[in-house]
């Protein structure tokens, strides 16, 4: 058959080409066979095939670009364990999905949509083992950013709140085809236990707020009755504080004393 498949900028195709790396995604992904995995953007199946190779139980690969359907298709004919979902990552119904099961989520993400791809995660959090991303290097450093630093954003406190974050290895450009722009990273994201936050939409429109004009005073934000409550100083700036802070915050406000 004609392989008709080109890359495309529009769907951030940049495909893994070095071995190496494949499998250093696939050994920290530790598969084990009664393993339940979603790969996110398949492409021309590089990442999935290795991952097949270890025989998981059932690997998921969503797949948004139709001209590599037929291709991911006739690749992977004849695997039982796997099931293309042709589907845009953010149409997929994962609570119709995967039932019950726990899921380890894997990809060489998109880069132009990593991001928002990491923040939906969080509204299906009961349904991950871990996730096992690459994304931007300079995506990487936000999630894993500190207080009073350049990196630390809204970003970093959302996914800090709901996952411990480890940084893996950077990967350089050269690995990827066609060449990006940037440095990749590879960063594991593992659910945190015992979480607090009942209502992920409503805390992410507090943090979002909380974190537009990040060097502004709390005290030109909020008024001093919440910030005593959550024993925070007026005089502190929204991005020195630790994600303790923020949390008690949260909880201040969501009882009721604007
Ligand atoms: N895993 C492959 C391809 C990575 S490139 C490899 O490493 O070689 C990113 C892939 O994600 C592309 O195949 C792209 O078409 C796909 N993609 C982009 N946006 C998507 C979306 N919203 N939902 C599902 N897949 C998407």
């Amino acid at each position: 058959m004609k392989n008709t498949f080109r890359t495309k900028k529009k769907f951030g195709q940049h495909l893994l080409i070095s071995k190496d790396v494949i499998s250093k995604m696939v050994q920290f992904l530790e598969v084990k066979p009664e393993d339940v995995i979603v790969e996110i953007g398949v492409g021309t199946g590089n990442l999935t095939e290795s991952i097949l190779e270890e025989n998981p139980k059932v690997l998921y690969g969503i797949e948004i670009d139709r001209t590599a359907h037929t291709l991911i298709e006739e690749k992977f004919k004849g695997k039982e364990n796997f099931r293309l979902i042709k589907s845009d990552f953010f149409d997929v119904d994962f609570d119709d999905l995967l039932r019950g099961e726990r899921v380890k989520f894997t990809g060489n993400l998109p880069y132009n949509v990593a991001t928002n791809i990491m923040i939906k995660t969080v509204f299906f959090i009961d349904k991950i083992e871990f996730c096992l991303f690459m994304i931007q290097k300079e995506v990487a450093e936000k999630l894993i950013g500190k207080p009073r630093t350049k990196d630390y954003t809204f970003l970093s406190v959302f996914l800090q709140t709901f996952y411990s974050i480890s940084y893996l290895m950077s990967v350089p450009a050269r690995f990827f085809y066609p060449l990006p722009k940037v440095t990749s990273a590879i960063i594991k994201i593992v659910p945190k236990k015992g979480l607090k936050i009942d209502n992920p939409y409503q805390y992410k429109y507090f943090l979002s707020d909380l974190f537009q004009n990040r060097r502004k005073m709390l005290r030109s934000k909020l008024d001093s009755k919440t910030l005593e409550e959550a024993g925070i100083s007026p005089q502190k700036r929204v991005e020195e504080l630790s994600l303790e802070e923020i949390l008690s915050l949260y909880e201040v406000m969501k009882s009721g004393h604007r």
